[in-house]
């Protein structure tokens, strides 16, 4: 089965093509196929990938994602090297979607009605559902009545316990729709499942804290393969110190300012959102590796920014592991979390009462989906490499399967 999975974000667009042709494998293939959009204000640059490299990459003087994704998936049908004979050989589609609210916990073939959610999720997540719709309409447009699927980074966190999902507001507030949501899901489902793989262990035996740390930071407290915990809230703002956004702040700052400075809603959003985290604090950059750069370089400023980020990583990991009453493994992923071998270090380091001990050698080596934790240590510690691309074309695959 040749499946397409695009994963639509507000300046940029992954396209990867899979093909599973018995079942998918243990281990994760590499797609066949990668296509990467990156718009700014003017141009789109494309690039795509295959088995002998890079295939295609220029600039494109449009910005319209419809036309830039048509000429981008051209290159799987045309050409002397094509991959496949027409759009037709494609048999199914799957989209990451960032906010399937209350409706979805799993992932579900597109309809009109999950349309209408994902458009009226819009006002949750203004900066990535209307990318995600339209990678959806985009689709319809240039591969016709093919079976598309949405998954959601939210349905892993869609069964939460009332008491982690609930705000302590007004009541009114659950009506709402004021509640804790969780983002990363795709990506926290997958590394937990990769994790009891890697341990070799039922994941429904297992207690896990998975940390996802890229640009966006959030952890999950993942018991019998079901999240039931997660530091992201109502928006991904909530939680961790992140590149550019505060996590948790104290509500109060926001009323302070609001009062003292007269800041408008946008403004607020702005500094929050954009102005914080590693950047705002270290004035230098949200790039945990310039971060660690400037700090041996003696920065005082970029110091306390990793200060900080591995304060709040182990007070919250703390945290999970209370709500879970026990930690079997410590799964660090995404940007940070596979490559950072201070960030993993440090926070190990402070959690070491746990019975977390980290092996400094494999700790430094740059592998992915293996355990860097010492032979005796009681909490394993894995690094397993994000890879929502597979895990959706994965999901894609059951549900035709159970469909067909
Ligand atoms: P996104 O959340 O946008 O998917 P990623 O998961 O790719 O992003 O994470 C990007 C972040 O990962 C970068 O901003 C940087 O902080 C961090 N990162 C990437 N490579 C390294 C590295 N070699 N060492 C430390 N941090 C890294």
């Amino acid at each position: 089965m040749k499946i397409l999975v695009l994963n639509s974000g507000s300046a940029t667009q992954k396209t990867s093509l899979y093909e599973i042709i018995a079942e998918p494998p243990a281990d994760p293939p590499a797609p066949l196929w990668e296509g990467l959009i990156e718009w700014d204000a003017t141009d789109a640059a494309i690039r795509t990938t295959g088995p002998a490299g890079v295939r295609l990459q220029n600039r494109v003087p449009i910005v319209s994602r419809r036309k830039v994704t048509e000429q981008l998936l051209s290159d799987l049908w045309t050409g002397a090297a094509r991959l496949l004979t027409g759009p037709a050989e494609i048999e199914i589609v799957g989209h990451r979607i960032v906010h399937g609210g209350e409706e979805y916990s799993e992932p579900a073939f597109v309809t009109s009605a999950l349309k209408d959610v994902v458009r009226r999720m819009i006002e949750f997540a203004p900066l990535h559902n209307p990318a995600g719709l339209e990678g959806i309409e985009i689709i319809e447009q240039i591969l016709g009545s093919v079976p598309q699927v949405a998954v959601f980074d939210t349905a892993f966190h869609r069964r939460l316990p009332e008491a982690a999902a609930v705000y302590p507001g007004p009541y009114e507030w659950i009506a709402r729709g004021i509640r804790r949501y969780g983002f990363h899901g795709i990506n926290h489902q997958y590394v937990a499942q990769r994790a009891a793989r890697l341990l070799g262990r039922d994941l429904r035996s297992l207690k896990l804290v998975t940390c996802h740390l890229g640009n966006g930071c959030s952890l999950a407290a993942v018991r019998d393969g079901r999240s039931v915990d997660t530091t992201m809230g109502f928006t991904p703002l909530e939680g961790l110190m992140m590149g550019t956004r505060s996590g948790s702040i104290d509500p109060g700052i926001l009323t302070y300012l609001l009062r003292r400075d007269n800041l408008t809603a946008g403004q607020l959003d702005d500094l929050l959102n954009k102005k914080s985290g590693l950047a705002g604090i270290s004035g230098i950059s949200n790039d945990m590796r310039q971060i660690v750069s400037a700090t041996n370089a003696g920065n005082p400023r970029a110091k306390l920014a990793f200060d900080i980020f591995i304060h709040r990583l182990t007070s919250l990991i703390g945290s999970m592991v209370a709500v879970l009453g026990g930690v079997d493994a410590l799964v660090f992923t995404a940007g940070i979390g596979e490559n950072s071998a201070e960030v993993r270090a440090a926070t190990c380091a402070n959690l070491e009462f746990l019975g977390i001990s980290l092996d400094p050698s494999k700790n430094s080596q740059p592998a992915c989906d293996v355990d860097i934790s010492t032979v005796d240590s009681r909490v394993r510690v894995l690094m397993v490499r994000a890879n929502e691309d597979w895990a959706i074309a994965c999901d894609c695959w059951r549900l035709a399967r159970t469909h067909s």
